[in-house]
């Protein structure tokens, strides 16, 4: 078992365990956990899957973070696609 060791990430806006990715919000007094969430932005899932895809299917309402996503998105698909021409390149 993990015994948590939270370090608050502003990107999730949310705790996140360094030994097992778990994400949670804690006590201002004593560090306690108050919540432990299910998924995250960051693709993060306590169920292994993509916290992402799974809050698009949930329909939150994500209209406050589209703005600082987009870049994320494309980013992405650069990646994906210098990695294609690596492959093409074999
Ligand atoms: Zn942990
Ligand atoms: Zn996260």
């Amino acid at each position: 078992m993990c015994k948590h060791e939270f370090v608050f990430s502003q990107g999730c806006g949310a705790n996140i365990c360094q030994g097992c990715g778990l994400h949670a919000h804690l006590s201002f007094e004593d560090g306690s956990i108050t919540q432990e969430l299910a998924r995250c932005w960051c693709g993060w899932s306590y169920t292994g899957g993509n916290g992402r895809s799974e809050l698009w299917e949930l329909g939150e309402d994500i209209e406050d973070l589209m703005g600082d996503d987009s870049w994320l998105e494309s980013d992405y698909e650069q990646s994906l696609e210098s990695w294609y021409e690596q492959v093409n390149d074999i």
